[in-house]
């Protein structure tokens, strides 16, 4: 079977997984802060925060930005449903705004047209690596008073020039804090694991503080006048500050990702080859229609960082559902995947305070398939892949 996304873990991964193993520290150690700096690095960003996971990073976010109950958030229907958990998390609602027709990513005029009072953060997904529009959706953001959350969990270690200048996913100005998973089917791995991204250090310092049960060393808030007397202050001492989570990662994990980092210019490189190899097959083919660059990317030179591979088919012209696709598929041991299920038409979100139309998304899901794309994928596995999918959209019905 070749699935539709999958690891790759090399003798040095192991190694390094080890050695922390063999090290002092199994967690609180140094090789997290390791990974950190050499993270913060990669993206061109002045402070990385490591955590437990790409959900908590999200969730980390919303409580650095500030977000509270009451709140509103609005986020793309297309996407994990974490990107829209994590404002529900700290007890905002969460709302959504039609994607664009070619990147498949939040549509800035969508955003503005559909701008509700009372949001205070924008979650703009890079829908399968290729960056939302983060200029527009900043300008409206910004001009509104909210917060721009980017959540890159598809497009680690991607870049992209804008007027001639090139910025990288962290690193640019167009977003507030830039979050990261490292899942194994992401691009790069530590099993579990996250990443948030900021400039701000005081956005850093509080998911910091939320990271890790709201405790810090350092005194600072014995303030009330019901407690004037604050606890000996000494090499002891802590204070919880906040209510915070345990949301911190393993030096173990931390290992793997320092490791994995190592590699992450080569996991890019041979998805972009897998990801032309493919379009080369499909772009002429009538029922089906291979992954765009939206127009403000197009014509420059970009490097973007593919987590998937959507193709979008005419199920109704080829005769056949989507299910009986994937079936087929699946009979000669090639995995897919529906990336996603619009996060609005989960029975969770669908009662709530959703009634705006949402048709790109929903034209965009009728159509996606994912095929299989990873690193460790042959030549001679995508070939099977392209025949398998041109038989079954070439055959009659
Ligand atoms: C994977 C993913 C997440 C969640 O990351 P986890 O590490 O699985 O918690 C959030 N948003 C998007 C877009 C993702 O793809």
């Amino acid at each position: 079977m070749i699935p539709y996304g999958k690891q790759s873990v090399s003798e040095e991964d192991i190694e390094a997984v080890v050695d922390a193993l063999r090290s002092d520290f199994l967690t609180q150690g140094p090789v997290v802060e390791r990974f950190e700096q050499e993270f913060a690095e990669v993206c061109g960003a002045k402070y990385a925060v490591a955590c437990c996971n790409g959900t908590a990073a999200l969730h980390l976010a919303m409580l650095a930005a500030g977000v509270k109950a009451g709140d509103r958030v609005v986020t793309s229907p297309i996407t994990f449903v974490a990107s829209a958990n994590c404002a529900a998390y700290v007890g905002a609602e969460p709302y959504f705004a039609d994607i664009d027709p070619i990147s498949h990513c939040l549509s800035p005029q969508a955003l503005e047209r559909t701008w509700k009072p009372g949001t205070r953060a924008v979650v703009a997904v890079d829908f399968a690596g290729q960056p939302a529009e983060m200029p527009g959706i900043a300008e409206v953001a910004r001009n509104n008073g909210a917060v721009v959350i980017e959540d890159a969990c598809h497009a680690v270690g991607g870049r992209f020039t804008v007027d001639g200048r090139e910025h990288r996913i962290g690193g640019h100005q167009w977003a507030d804090i830039t979050t990261f998973s490292f899942h194994p089917v992401k691009t790069l791995t530590t099993g579990e694991g996250g990443m948030l991204v900021t400039d701000n250090k005081e956005y850093a310092d509080a998911a910091k503080l939320y990271r890790s049960h709201g405790i810090t060393r350092s005194a600072g808030c014995w303030t009330g006048p019901l407690q004037p007397e604050a606890p000996e202050v000494g090499v002891a001492y802590y204070e919880m500050q906040a209510l915070g989570f345990n949301y911190r990662l393993s030096d173990i994990h931390a290992a793997l990702g320092v490791s994995q980092l190592k590699r992450l210019p080569g996991f890019i490189e041979r998805r972009q080859k897998l990801v032309e190899r493919y379009n080369q097959a499909f772009r002429e083919q009538p029922n089906l229609t291979i992954p765009k660059v939206a127009d403000w990317l197009s014509g420059n030179s970009n490097s973007l960082s593919w987590h998937l591979y959507v193709l979008l088919f005419e199920f109704e012209r080829t005769g056949k559902s989507r299910e009986e696709v994937i079936l087929k598929l699946r009979d000669k041991g090639v995995g897919t995947q529906v990336h996603y299920i619009p996060v609005h038409k989960q029975p969770y979100y669908f009662n709530r305070d959703n009634e705006a139309a949402l048709p790109v998304a929903e034209k965009f899901y009728s159509q996606a398939l994912s095929l299989p794309l990873y690193p460790t994928m042959t030549e001679a596995d995508q070939s099977r892949v392209i025949d398998e999918v041109l038989g079954i959209v070439s055959e009659s019905s």
